[in-house]
């Protein structure tokens, strides 16, 4: 038998179940996905049934091996990804105890406030990293400890969402670091379960799974998944990570200096640091990398292209992007003095503020579409800036390069004016594969497909020609 030469990485993102199989060039093979939806049976809640997650994904891994042709014991090993955050609860025998309460659902205001009381907020951001946040996990056990408490007598383990799928391939309860910092529950730096958080928050500490680095084997694919997927029993899964930190291991910032920025419809700011660094007032996120002994901050703001695509939309009826990029590059930088804040939505990073709001300030008679675009554009640009300022006064050091990902790369404008107001060379990552890439990329590592495996998790694909800051780029801002 000829030795296997794929690795498939699995992503359980909040609209679909994908599953993306590469060959050991790092040549994507292919893809396929099944659609998920999300229930809100309630204001503020968001949930999804785990089973459907699986039924999902189960059909992605046969369609991708029946449409490229590759055959499961072709595949050398797999990586997961996913949404963060979401809460999996399970009894002793794996059964899953209620519908997963996700990443977005917002209904624990008040137990993070709890868990502030109980831990004190300054401790909690030296421990984990990161503020209480309705989002995380351990809110939401104490919600259902307060207001499902048979639901919570009867718990026995607690995953999160690409940690079921690890259960129903293999059988295995396990978790890697990075994700699970994403729980509040987690020691950042040991990358390991906080006892003292789980004390002071009265869990027990069984009901959470063994944690392994993003590459490390957590155990191989049953012979009842093996039959459901058309995947060889026996096959390795490793770690993986959080979607995340799975997308920059795929457009390699792994290393210090090296910042991964994402322009879709939110804006985010990830740079990885050597060492379990925190924003002592939790206005950045810090959580542990997918790649071993690598930690990383995160920003996030709310509105980035976003902001463009509401302006687009509501005030110039839909004009061309080609067509918004020309008036406003005939604009010198600064728009003449008109300040767009880009906080459509609240905000989180720099300003964790729901009720945060937009504004254009500084408007005369001499402003027109334009200064209105460009304006924008530059808003975007300096709220991002914000968070690279607070991960350089956190102790990060120089931003050597940016890689841009996300529908808004697509604006020359944006880029060039990115690159002047971060001060940063800046270059576009093609990353139309997303966190299911940077899954196969840590299987193959694991699988020790790779050898030099430093060389291919640095791996670089930027896809044009870099953007350098100019001078006077960001004048008069
Ligand atoms: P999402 O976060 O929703 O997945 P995408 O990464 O697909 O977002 O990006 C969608 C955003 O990209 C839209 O908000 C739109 O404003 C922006 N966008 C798309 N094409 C262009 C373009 N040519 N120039 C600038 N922005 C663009």
């Amino acid at each position: 038998m000829s030795a296997p030469h794929y690795l498939l990485g699995l992503d359980v993102s909040t609209t679909a179940a994908k599953a993306l199989l590469i060959d050991d060039t790092g040549q994507v093979a292919g893809v396929a996905s099944t659609l998920l939806t999300v229930s809100s049976p309630r204001p503020l809640w968001s949930e999804q049934d785990p089973a459907d997650w699986w039924a999902g994904m189960a059909a992605a891994i046969r369609q991708v091996l029946r449409e490229t042709g590759v055959a499961g014991d072709a595949v050398a090993a797999i990586g997961l990804t996913g949404q963060m955050h979401g809460l999996v609860l399970l009894d002793d025998a794996g059964r899953v105890l209620r519908p997963v309460i996700l990443w977005n659902d917002q209904r624990t205001a008040a137990e993070c406030d709890e868990i502030r009381a109980r831990v004190g907020r300054e401790r909690l951001i030296q421990i984990c990293g990161n503020d209480a946040l309705t989002g995380f996990t351990a809110p939401k056990l104490l919600w259902v400890r307060a207001h499902e408490p048979e639901i919570y007598a009867q718990a026995r383990h607690v995953l999160l969402p690409k940690d079921y799928i690890r259960l129903r391939l293999s059988g295995d309860y396990a978790m890697d670091c990075a994700d699970g910092s994403g729980t509040m529950l987690f020691d950042l730096g040991r990358r390991a379960w906080s006892a003292e958080l789980l004390a002071a928050l009265d869990l027990p500490a069984a009901w959470f799974p063994p944690v392994y680095e993003g590459p490390a084997v957590t155990g191989i694919v049953s012979a009842g998944a093996a039959a459901e997927t058309g995947l060889r029993a026996g096959t390795p899964i490793v770690g993986g990570g959080g979607d995340q930190a799975a997308q920059a291991v795929g457009v390699g910032a792994v290393a210090p200096g090296i910042v991964a920025l994402t322009l879709g419809t939110s804006g985010v700011v990830f740079a990885a640091t050597q060492a379990a660094l925190v924003q002592p007032e939790g206005r950045l996120h810090a959580f542990c990398h997918a790649v071993p002994g690598r930690w990383h901050f995160m920003g996030v703001m709310l509105s980035a292209a976003g902001s463009l695509q509401w302006y687009r939309e509501r005030l110039t009826a839909g004009a061309p992007f080609a067509t918004l990029d020309a008036e406003a590059e005939a604009v010198p930088p600064g728009s003449e003095g008109l300040l767009f804040l880009p906080y459509l939505t609240g905000e989180r990073t720099p300003h964790p503020d729901p009720l945060a709001r937009g504004a254009w300030v500084g408007l005369t008679v001499r402003h027109g579409r334009g200064h209105l675009t460009r304006s924008v554009l530059e808003g975007v640009a300096f709220g991002l800036r914000d968070s690279f300022t607070l991960i350089g006064e956190a102790g990060l050091g120089d931003v050597r390069q940016v890689r841009l990902s996300g529908g808004g790369a697509r604006s020359p404008l944006w880029r060039q004016i990115l690159a002047d107001v971060l001060g940063a060379e800046l270059v576009t990552v093609n990353t139309t594969e997303g966190a299911a890439y940077g899954a196969a990329l840590l299987a193959g590592v694991g699988a020790a497909i790779w050898p030099q495996r430093g060389r291919r998790l640095r791996r670089d694909h930027p896809a044009d020609r870099p953007h350098h800051p100019q001078p006077g780029g960001d004048n008069g801002l």
